[in-house]
């Protein structure tokens, strides 16, 4: 199988045309989020754009195995070796076994995922489901002498690692910047280097989640999980592995020498990273406290958001910026976004009644290239969805009569569309305000407009009398910050 796909390798730091260890076989692997609160627009970020990969893998023909973790242990406060494990800190506040808190926010989390259409993973492993193959790595590393025991816990020698492989070949740091740059803090004192990390906690006497152990009673290094299960279910070797840039270092870059030490060879073929959420320029993040949860989009129900916004909007504002930009955040972007959406998908419909001619005067071969090679490029999902906009243009010329499309043509230019919009960008009808509501939406609209019109010039007889009207013929109306919204009981 051959294709034109070239994707960035954050390993080589350049875009390289894509060609699978095993075709058709693709293994992909994502990290997946560390479940102690509810998910936000960063992590709907990174799904969306893993998503879109898997989906595009397939419209080429690829049988992929897509695997996306869960973090449920190991993963400590400020991604460090000290600090108290996230998860367990949650169930502690809350006053809940920690398996509770995990269950919980990985039911939100998947409630999220169904909401934005993100396609459900092939395998979804936990890392508390794969402490003996989490152990059975520290032994390799152990026997290999990249790894030493303290007191109970073992920590990987980045120090003995570095002198024969690379530590930095992911990220380019530099061992000697990174031992200038770090401080060592207290509680560190056991390590034998600030830079060493843990495969192994000794857990104290109050940590509930634990496991028995050569070592003692403990738990897994936040690392640790997905170099095991990855090659776990993906193979020694595999094709690519996502996650946040926020990930790249130091989670990636420990994988790379947890598998080098442990298995003797690095197990990833391309390394892929999406940017960063910004907010007023800064990182959103739970760690910084500036993040809205995808819920509060929905519901509206935040200081900085002016309304609520679909989960297709949330999805269509991501994917109008290409993965490894940085997207800051805004209600105008969202706005717009919404806007773009609703003409795409309205067109998308239009296109079922649409009446073919005997000749064209569009060209759908033209358009269908420029959406192929804007995709080929590196997922390349703004530029694509530029052309489909341009499609649309086409499209609104063809119910207006003033171009005409052949049989053929319009076969093709369906297909285009249901690919690229539904199949690939996974985009639905469903959850877009006043879409497929056809004559009575308008009607509606056009009547509630009378009733905003009429509250600002406060008439409000007029206004409850409008409403009533609606509500006797089973349409409820809900008044919002900007107008009203409206259902059809
Ligand atoms: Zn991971």
């Amino acid at each position: 199988m051959t294709n034109n796909f070239y994707i960035y390798n954050s390993l080589v730091r350049k875009k390289e045309r894509f060609e699978p260890l095993n075709p058709p076989f693709v293994g992909l692997y994502a990290c997946g989020p560390t479940v102690y609160g509810d998910a936000h627009l960063g992590h709907a970020r990174q799904a969306i754009t893993f998503d879109v990969l898997y989906r595009y893998l397939q419209y080429l023909g690829y049988r992929v195995r897509y695997v996306r973790n869960i973090t449920d242990v190991g993963h400590l406060e400020n991604d460090a070796d000290e600090g108290e494990d996230k998860i367990l800190k949650k169930a502690r506040l809350e006053s809940l076994e920690p398996m509770e808190v995990v269950q919980h926010y990985m039911n939100r989390y998947h409630n999220n995922m169904q909401e934005l259409n993100i396609l459900q993973p092939s395998i979804e492993p936990r890392a508390s489901g794969h402490i003996i193959e989490q152990q059975e790595l520290i032994r390799k590393i152990m026997n290999a002498g990249y790894a030493y025991e303290v007191n109970g816990s073992v920590y990987f020698d980045v120090i003995r690692y570095s002198k024969t492989n690379h530590y930095g070949i992911l990220s380019g740091r530099k061992i000697e910047d990174l031992l200038s740059n770090t401080r060592t803090l207290e509680g560190q004192s056991e390590k034998r280097n600030v830079l060493d990390f843990a495969l192994w906690k000794k857990a104290d006497p109050t940590h509930i989640m634990r496991w028995s152990s050569e070592w003692g009673e403990g738990y897994p290094g936040w690392h640790l999980e997905c170099s095991a299960m990855s090659t776990k279910y993906l193979g020694m070797q595999f094709d690519i592995h996502g996650g946040g840039l926020d990930l790249l270092f130091p989670h990636h870059e420990c994988e790379i020498a947890q598998n080098v030490a442990g298995y003797g060879h690095s197990s990833v073929r391309y390394w892929m990273h999406n940017n960063m959420i910004t907010i007023n320029g800064q990182k959103m993040g739970r760690s910084l406290g500036n993040f809205i949860t995808l819920d509060a989009f929905f519901s509206g129900d935040h200081d900085m958001l002016d309304r609520s916004y679909t989960p297709m909007t949330i999805k269509f504002f991501i994917l109008q910026a290409h993965y490894r930009s940085t997207l800051d955040f805004s209600n105008e972007a969202l706005q717009a976004s919404e806007k773009g959406l609703m003409r795409l998908l309205k067109a998308t419909d239009e296109l079922d009644s649409l009446k073919p001619g005997t000749s064209s005067t569009v060209n759908v071969d033209k358009l269908n290239s420029l959406c192929d090679k804007a995709m080929e490029d590196d997922l390349n999902t703004p530029v694509l969805i530029g052309h489909l906009f341009d499609g649309v243009k086409l499209i609104n010329g063809l119910a207006e009569g003033r171009h005409t499309i052949s049989e053929e043509d319009l076969m093709k230019l369906k297909a285009l569309y249901h690919s690229y919009v539904y199949a690939v960008l996974g985009l639905t009808q469903s959850e877009v305000p006043d879409a497929g509501k056809g004559i009575t939406g308008n009607l509606v609209e056009m009547i509630l407009q009378l009733r905003t019109d009429a509250k600002a010039n406060r008439d409000f007889d007029t206004a409850d009398r409008i409403r009533d009207g609606l509500t006797s013929l089973g349409i409820t109306v809900k008044d919002k910050k900007d107008g009203a919204d409206w259902e059809i009981n």
